[in-house]
């Protein structure tokens, strides 16, 4: 079978203990991983803290741009591959993997590297007490070792996000990728090694979080910043572990998305984009709606023309013909996507249409499927109305006025993302400023430049992401005075 392997200081690293990938498609191993043991991970950390003092550290910023651009052009060239593998361990249908995992990545490598020859220097010329002129100028230098840990729903855009910036900024990395998406963070290995980054800049470590991989790589003290992008609950424990020598965390966590559908919206546009807001990625995106508010008067037509959506959805594999939802990510992921629909049953809800397993009559039915489901019915204190499930799933629940929609909407400890769907465009922005969330979409859904700024409120996350925040997150910045 398949070996992946660590990849520290420009080698690749295997070590006694290797686990299994399981294809979310058809339930069979597809590759062995080589876990990462805490000497493994230490031996990365060394690698990439010594390459911060090699050529890396004294590269031109003209050069080092330079080399992003060539990873961008490395990973298109190998699309193909990079798509194989984020197919094989995400199971997305292969258009999706292609334009959004894989071409917007490369697109990430592209902009930072543009983007770090703008990051601007401040200067501030002031009068001093002794009634001269003084000089003030701030610098910017990289962190360090950056501690990279991703989660397994978009893996290489989601690592993209860190990788890229951090390098722009001048920083060095160890990668930890999700144990269940393992294998673009090691493609990316090989695309830097043959575009000539110096060894120890990108290093990868494979493994599990608590005693494995991520716990060691939070313990290491030379890793002066984490970025990290999972669930919220992990979110706290790698800040925990990063208080200890007040190493930096930026955290991008999970979030109970709310759309609101006022009567008026253009229900044209209202159902392509819900239903991608809720089934797309098979629900696992962090940006995904799970709660959907509609007025009352479109309530009942809204509901069936959804579930009519949803029934047509073709599930399947990623390279099936006009397939548009894979399976999830993983048999144990599924369990927990069941456990929270039986739990909305329980709680009153009703399944209008979904919550089943699919059958195939192939292999498939060996895979992680399962029907988009849609529910309808429960009380506002219903857990699968608070808690992210990350399926697709979503429920609805009707709304008069507009105050009520607002308080449902907001009635949560997540901030991540919200969207309002109305022709009314004074109702739009109003509503708009009361959501308590990072991204807020009007009248579209995941519309996104990826300069803007990204960040997640409450239980959503730590930090401000996207383009100029993530440089300044990953940079030190120093003021010289001087009197002149
Ligand atoms: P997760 O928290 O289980 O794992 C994420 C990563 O952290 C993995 O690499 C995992 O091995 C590692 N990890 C787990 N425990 C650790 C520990 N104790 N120490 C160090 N590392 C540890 O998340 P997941 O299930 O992979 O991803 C799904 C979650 O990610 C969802 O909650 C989703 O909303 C969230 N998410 C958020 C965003 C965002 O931008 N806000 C984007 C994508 C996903």
């Amino acid at each position: 079978m398949k070996q992946v392997a660590n990849f520290i200081n420009g080698q690749s690293v295997t070590t006694g203990n290797t686990f299994e990938k399981i294809s979310p498609v058809t339930g069979k191993p597809v590759a062995l991983i080589h876990e990462a043991d805490r000497a493994t991970v230490d031996q990365a950390v060394a690698a990439a803290d010594a390459a911060m003092s090699g050529p890396w550290g004294k590269m031109p910023l003209a050069q080092r741009c330079q080399l992003l651009y060539k990873i961008a052009d490395e990973i298109e060239r190998r699309m193909d591959d990079f798509v194989a593998v984020e197919c094989e361990d995400v199971g997305v249908p292969e258009a999706m993997a292609r334009t959004i995992f894989i071409g917007r990545a490369a697109f990430l490598f592209r902009m930072y590297a543009d983007q770090a020859r703008e990051h601007l220097d401040q200067a501030y010329n002031f009068d001093t007490p002794d009634g001269g002129r003084a000089l003030a100028y701030t610098y910017h230098r990289p962190k360090g070792v950056i501690g990279a840990i991703a989660p397994w729903n978009v893996p290489m855009l989601l690592l993209a996000f860190k990788v890229a910036p951090a390098m722009a900024a001048g920083n060095t990395i160890v990668a930890k990728p999700s144990e269940v998406t393992p294998q673009s963070a090691t493609l990316l290995a090989e695309v830097m090694k043959s575009v000539g980054v110096p060894d120890g800049v990108y290093n990868v470590v494979h493994g599990f979080g608590r005693e494995s991989a991520g716990e060691y790589l939070t313990e290491n003290k030379s890793v002066m910043a984490y970025s990290f992008t999972g669930e919220s609950t992990t979110g706290a424990v790698i800040m925990r572990a990063a208080a200890t020598g007040l190493r930096d965390v930026s955290l991008e966590l999970g979030g109970k998305n709310p759309a609101i559908i006022f009567a008026d919206a253009n229900l044209d546009a209202v159902f392509p984009g819900s239903s991608m807001s809720c089934f797309s990625n098979t629900g696992q995106i962090c940006l995904s709606t799970e709660r959907l508010y509609v007025q009352r008067p479109i309530y009942e037509e809204f509901v069936e023309r959804l579930a009519g959506v949803a029934s047509a959805i073709k599930i399947g594999g990623p390279f099936e013909t006009g397939v548009q939802m894979g399976p999830l990510v993983s048999h144990n992921h599924r369990e927990k996507v069941i456990t929270a629909i039986e739990s909305a049953r329980d709680e009153g809800g009703q399944v209008v249409y979904g919550g089943e397993i699919p059958e195939f009559g192939d292999e498939r039915d060996g895979g992680a499927f399962i029907q988009p489901t849609i529910i309808t019915g429960l009380p506002e204190s219903a857990s699968f109305v608070r808690n992210e499930v990350f399926g697709p799933v979503t429920h609805i629940q009707p709304f008069d006025e507009e105050d009520e929609a607002v308080h449902m909407a907001t009635n949560t400890a997540y901030g991540l993302t919200s969207t309002i769907w109305t022709q009314d465009i004074s109702c739009g922005h109003r509503v708009a400023s009361q959501m308590k969330s990072g991204l807020i979409w009007l009248n579209s859904w995941q519309l996104r430049d990826l300069r803007a700024p990204f960040s997640g409120h409450g239980l959503s996350g730590v930090g401000t992401q996207g383009g100029r925040e993530s440089l300044e997150f990953f940079s030190d910045v120093s003021t010289v005075t001087l009197k002149i």
